[in-house]
């Protein structure tokens, strides 16, 4: 008999549950928030109200991982995603001006492509593709208010106002980022064991839509997104002529990351960086949306199983209430539906509880601790780096210097010098390869060398440093009217 199977939670990694298993075993989504709205995309952005995905109107993008994904397992989605006006970026499009001319494809290059949308036509469009699967349905409106757990296994979910219970042989959190499930099993007495990191920033997403008859900007080799040290940018063209802008800001820039909340400084703000004026240009598109804002963004791993015992049988956590990370690095969906074909797996290897509990637990961390880890890292750099920003007497040390210039004269003109060095970024960054696979590479190592050795005067000549991303902080707070 097929497993009966409740997921709380029908977000990305809820969704993606239910095309992990929907073909094998009985699906039911339950979701605290209402049913998308019936009509099209424009709807789906204006109006699908989801207090339970705050982060639904903040820019997103699926990684060549995800799209990939899709591409093999699900064609007919990503077909109806592109129908509905998702667009597959592939890596040809994306290659800095130096390598186009040049560029021959190769086996490999098909798995980075970026799919660009709303997160609404995502969401709406992977909605209801799972609704048409046979074994899936999806109940909305019904927020999970508890566990049930008996005999060291989990047994049902008490749902809606009346905390009705409903059994399950196999029992899903993916009710993101602020879950409930850890809460409810520290109270029964079982321990969650949670690594938690600052991402050390704040979100800001403004949405535009381009005026009729204007097109998007020539990729002429401006950056689309950048880093000043006191603040990140990135555009991300979307589905039906929508793009967003999203600034993310160091926690500690108290007076920019109030200010940036106004609109007319948030476009003030696109004014000055040529990677977002291009876009935001009147003449080219209007602001479709006010400015949303996120914080609280904190990197959490979270583990039940202790000192390799598993502390809840038949009980799973996929996507962010599992691991959640920065949204900075674009990986969360790709991470969450990953994660819940890696419950397909260990749950098709084996029937036994106890061994599907710690197969999930190994290969959860194989598919994604590398990753975490990385960004950790790297949050931790960042932090320290806006920290300097705001300092005009900081002093840099040997090694900060050194690592700056190995990002700025190596790795980035790499990038934009070098097919084989650009492929292998690109890996990690689609999560295709494990991050920093590339520096066990000798090759690669060789050409990096090669690039840091190289005079800064021809790496300019030849377009391997990019434009100047925007104005240093003091100048921006000043044309802002802020105080520094
Ligand atoms: C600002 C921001 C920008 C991001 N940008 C990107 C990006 O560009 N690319 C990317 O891949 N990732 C991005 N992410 C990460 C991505 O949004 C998440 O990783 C992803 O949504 C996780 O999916 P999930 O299903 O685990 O959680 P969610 O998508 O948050 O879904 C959780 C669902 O659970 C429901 N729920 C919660 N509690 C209950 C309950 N008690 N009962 C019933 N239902 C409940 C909610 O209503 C919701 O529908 C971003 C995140 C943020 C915060």
């Amino acid at each position: 008999m097929s497993e009966e199977v409740l997921v709380a939670g029908a977000g990305i990694a809820g969704l993606g549950v239910a095309l992990a298993l929907g073909d094998s075993r009985r699906v039911t989504l339950i979701d605290r928030d209402p049913p998308a709205p019936q009509g099209d995309t424009e709807d789906a952005f204006l109006h699908w109200e989801r207090r339970g995905a705050t982060q639904l109107r903040h820019s997103h993008v699926f990684l060549g991982r995800l799209t990939r994904l899709l591409e093999m397992r699900y064609p007919e989605l990503l077909r109806d995603l592109v129908d509905a006006g998702a667009r597959i970026f592939t890596f040809e499009d994306g290659l800095p001006p130096p390598l186009r001319a040049g560029y021959v494809k190769k086996p490999g290059d098909e798995e980075l492509s970026i799919l660009f949308s709303r997160r609404t036509t995502l969401e709406l469009v992977m909605r209801r593709y799972v609704a048409r699967m046979g074994n899936v349905r999806i109940l909305t409106d019904t927020a999970v208010r508890g566990i049930v757990v008996a005999d060291g296994a989990a047994r049902g979910l008490a749902v809606g106002d009346a905390g009705e219970t409903l059994r399950a042989d196999l029992i899903v959190d993916a009710s993101g980022r602020n879950t409930a499930f850890p809460d409810w099993l520290r109270a029964q007495g079982l321990s969650v064991r949670e690594e938690t990191s600052p991402a050390g920033i704040l979100y800001f997403t403004r949405h535009y839509r381009m005026n009729d008859g204007a097109q998007e900007p020539v990729r002429d080799g401006t950056p689309g997104a950048g880093d000043l040290g006191y603040i990140k940018y990135g555009v991300f063209p979307a589905d039906n002529r929508h793009f967003s802008v999203t600034l993310a800001v160091p926690e500690i820039e108290n007076e920019l990351r109030t200010a940036v909340m106004r609109p007319e400084i948030f476009d003030a703000i696109c004014s000055q960086i040529p990677g977002t004026a291009r876009w935001t240009d009147a003449a080219r598109a209007a602001p479709a949306s006010k400015v949303f804002a996120m914080g609280n963004l904190v990197s959490v791993w979270r583990s039940t199983v202790d000192a390799g015992v598993p502390q809840l049988l038949n009980f799973f956590a996929v996507g962010d209430a599992a691991v959640r990370t920065n949204p900075l690095y674009g990986r969360g969906c790709s991470a969450g539906v990953v994660h819940a074909h890696v419950l397909r797996q260990c749950l098709n290897a084996s029937a036994n509880p106890r061994t599907r509990a710690l197969l999930f637990e190994a290969e959860t961390r194989k598919a994604l601790r590398p990753y975490f880890d990385s960004m950790v890292r790297q949050d931790r750099q960042a932090i320290r780096r806006a920290e300097a920003e705001r300092d005009p007497h900081h002093a840099p040390s040997f090694r900060a210097r050194a690592i700056k210039s190995l990002i700025e004269d190596a790795v980035g003109p790499a990038a934009r010098g070098d097919i084989e060095s650009l492929r292998a970024f690109s890996r990690a960054f689609h999560m295709v390869d494990v991050p920093d696979l590339w520096w066990r590479d000798p090759g690669q190592v060789a050409r990096l060398l090669r690039f840091w050795s190289m005079p800064k005067s021809i790496k300019r000549a030849r377009g391997f440093y990019p434009p100047k991303f925007g104005p240093d902080r003091a100048a921006m707070l000043s044309h802002l009217k802020l105080a520094s």
